[in-house]
């Protein structure tokens, strides 16, 4: 007797488990296959695990497979083995993990592959003149017989029916079924475009890149904006198809990406296919199974594409890899650039981080001392393709402007530089940084900004109570009613919105022509594209947007990048905020002067002399390194250290707090027992800094380890205490999150 093991496709921790059916005789199930089984009452669906000749449950018990859903398996050996690591790294139950290897609507069998059937003459020109002499009457049948003749004819195109099946049925026609694809629009354009030589830097990268194809390998390619990167990632994919291997290209946000999947498509043709949630249902399951038959080996998709089913797999690419986007901030919360590490582990692929601004604890895996099985090997191009230098960057200092009495959100550096930008019938791209959902309060006169004593971040204005607040230690304050520093009593909230600058260049321009792209204008299907169009076409010439134009694309007329507020995102209270800063400009900053034009970038800031926006002007991305990592160091922040937390939430706001304080107790003593507390730097539990989502009173209990901690041990005693989070609460943890709101 055969047994399947199945993992039932049902997310609760008391089935995560594996459960064993018996294999009717006769029944193909292999391992990776979708099948369907009685549990309980219901026959739910679930996926084999693994085969075995015995059970540890009385044979009479065992319940058998009832029928599988598709044929082939759906989850390949590697990713069953991928699933499984998950499992014990993002504590995430199986299923979860699972679920993440197929587009979602295949489970339940709600999306099918679409096909058509063809009506096909089965008739020699000897025996269609038989039948014509034999069934003088039939003109209907007679007709569609010569139809057929020129040509097999689409069934749903033919309107005698009734004809059609009085001829299959006395075997003169056949009908044969042929699967229709559905293609995603961004593979729709057949235009093929040749590979351009590559420039001296380019070549090395590549030479050092395709050498390791053969063995494995982990690269970082800290290219400066503009440098080609892309044109790396392709060289390399092509010589790893030519190896008959296949590529997978991570990029941060497809709808934000549209030219890295053009190129791609472009160079590759039908060997590539694109895997994102933007997808119809059927593209997706269709783009996924072009991938699992091999048909398609280069795939190109955000995070979850790192699952893609590829077989041979040669190289991961994780374009812009510093994007916050690569994180899950749901369950099961991992990180695409870990699983493209072990998943390129798995098959001795060649891993290649890029990015002009590397994430710290990235760049830090590429210094010199890392121990081996963390160490990424650096490849640099410091050239721009196009062999100009970099963007011009001019810090305005914001202060002045308002000494000046300028208490537009324009300096007149900016103001000028656009007008030139716009008579010179070049593009400008205005940029303004409002990320997260909170803000700061500083001093418009001299910049001072409201941080707590204690935790060096600046502390939140909270509306609804008037106070500002710490998010990391809990200390309030009422806001200030003059600048401590100076006195003035311009100390406010500070923040301006994307609709307000547009709103602005009208006024101040009538006669640009200006696009928005932000979380607002953005909302409907295909909104991205439209609005970049209009912009790539020419016909907006001025285009306002948050960090969502920051990355990725590459407008030739764009002469002119605006920075209207810096400062926006380096007080956000977060110990990221200084990382994200500089990364912002440099990389929009790196929009301009791209192809001929030059560019010219304008920082607006109130803060000029900060380390993260002189060193982001200067686009001295080493010296920015140097500088935060020795911060995080002495502050004992990431990647130095480890942050993890329990989130409680629910209705009840004193069962909540109870549950957080008596989490917290419950973890002091676990450290204590464990002796683990020599290596906790901080143990809390606070009200969480949004304290209330729809409805729901929030708390947390945050953790703060040095590295060497073991951190699988904390965070697992971590999730056990979420795991029994008390009826009426909600328990979430979160190891190293992107964010601590
Ligand atoms: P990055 O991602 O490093 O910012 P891109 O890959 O977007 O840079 O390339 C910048 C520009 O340079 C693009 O317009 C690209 O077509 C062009 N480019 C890259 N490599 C070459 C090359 N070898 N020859 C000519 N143009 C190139
Ligand atoms: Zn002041
Ligand atoms: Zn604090």
């Amino acid at each position: 007797m055969t047994y399947a093991n199945v993992i039932v496709d049902l997310s609760a921790e008391a089935v995560d488990r594996q459960f064993s059916y018996a294999v009717p005789e006769g029944m193909d199930v292999q391992p990776g296959q979708l099948v369907q089984v009685p549990f309980g009452p219901r026959t739910l669906e679930g996926f084999v695990v693994s085969l075995s000749d015995s059970c540890n449950v009385p044979p009479e018990k065992v319940k058998p497979v009832c029928g599988v859903v598709r044929e082939e398996p759906v989850v390949l050996p590697d990713l069953m083995e991928l699933a499984e690591w998950m499992h014990v790294r993002y504590l995430c139950n199986l299923v979860d993990a699972l679920r993440l290897m197929l587009p979602a609507q295949m489970r339940g069998g709600r999306v099918r592959e679409r096909t058509t059937r063809w009506a096909r003459l089965n008739l020699t020109d000897g025996e269609l003149e038989a039948f014509i002499a034999a069934n003088p009457r039939a003109k209907k049948q007679i007709e569609l017989l010569k139809a057929l003749k020129d040509g097999d004819m689409e069934t749903a195109g033919i309107e005698t029916k009734s004809a059609l099946k009085a001829l299959v049925d006395k075997g003169a026609v056949t009908i044969r079924e042929s699967e229709q694809r559905r293609t995603p629009h961004a593979l729709s354009n057949d235009e093929r475009t040749a590979d351009p030589a590559l420039l001296p830097e380019q070549k090395r990268a590549v030479e050092t890149l395709t050498a390791a194809l053969s063995g494995g390998g982990r690269f970082l390619l800290h290219g400066v904006t503009g440098s080609g990167k892309t044109e790396v990632y392709i060289r390399l994919i092509r010589r790893a198809l030519e190896m008959g291997k296949s590529a997978i290209v991570l990029v941060p946000e497809i709808a934000l990406t549209p030219q890295m999947v053009a190129w791609l498509h472009g160079r590759f043709g039908g060997d590539a296919a694109v895997l994102h949630s933007a997808l119809s249902a059927g593209e997706r399951f269709d783009e996924w199974r072009r991938i699992r038959s091999g048909e398609a080996r280069v795939v190109i998709g955000a995070r979850s594409a790192v699952f893609a089913p590829v077989q041979n797999l040669g190289v991961i690419v994780v374009d812009e890899e510093h994007e916050t986007t690569y994180q899950s901030d749901h369950r099961p919360r991992y990180d695409a650039r870990e699983v493209a590490w072990k998943r390129a582990a798995q098959h001795g692929a060649v891993l290649l981080l890029g990015s002009a601004t590397p994430s710290i604890s990235t760049y830090m895996r590429a210094m010199p001392g890392v121990r081996p099985e963390n160490r990424l090997a650096l490849i640099e191009l410091r050239q721009r393709a196009n062999g100009r230098p970099l963007p011009e960057v001019e810090i305005v200092d914001m202060r002045g402007e308002f000494e000046r009495g300028n208490h537009s959100i324009f300096s007149a550096k900016l103001a000028t530089e656009l007008r030139a930008c716009l008579d010179g019938g070049h593009q400008a791209m205005l940029f303004i940084n409002r990320r997260g959902h909170s803000t700061f309060v500083s001093c418009r006169k001299c910049g001072y900004v409201v941080k707590c004593d204690q935790c060096d971040v600046s502390m939140t204005w909270h509306q609804a109570e008037n106070a500002l607040r710490c998010h990391y230690c809990g200390k309030t304050l009422p806001p200030p009613k003059a600048c401590p520093r100076c006195s003035s009593a311009y100390i406010k909230y500070f923040g301006a919105g994307t609709q307000k600058v547009q709103e602005e260049v009208r006024r101040l321009f009538p006669d640009a022509r200006v696009a928005r792209m932000d979380v607002d204008t953005t909302r409907e299907k295909d909104a991205h594209e439209r609005i970049l169009n209009r912009f790539r076409s020419g016909e907006a010439n001025v285009l306002v947007g948050t960090q969502m134009i920051a990355k990725g694309l590459d407008f030739p007329n764009v002469a002119l990048v605006g920075v209207v507020a810096a400062d926006l995102s380096l007080n956000l209270p977060d110990f990221r905020s200084v990382e994200r800063t500089f990364q912002l400009i440099t990389q929009v900053a790196g929009r301009a002067g791209r192809a001929d034009v030059p560019g010219r970038v304008v920082v607006q800031t109130y803060d000029p002399d900060h380390y993260g926006i002189q060193l982001a002007a200067a686009q001295d991305y080493r010296a920015f390194y140097t500088r935060e990592s020795a911060y995080r160091r002495a502050a004992l922040y990431p990647p130095f250290t480890v942050i993890a937390r329990i989130i409680y939430s629910g209705r009840d706001a004193d069962a909540v707090q109870a549950a957080a304080k008596a989490a917290e107790k419950a973890l002091g003593e676990y450290l204590d027992d464990t002796d683990a507390r020599a290596d906790t730097i901080h143990l809390g539990a606070m009200e969480a800094p949004i304290k209330m989502i729809r409805g729901k009173t929030r708390w947390q209990v945050l953790l703060k380890l040095y590295f060497k901690a073991d951190l699988e041990a904390v965070a697992g005693k971590m999730q056990a205490l979420a795991d029994e989070a008390p009826a009426g609460t909600r328990a979430e943890l979160e190891v190293n999150p992107n964010n601590l709101f």
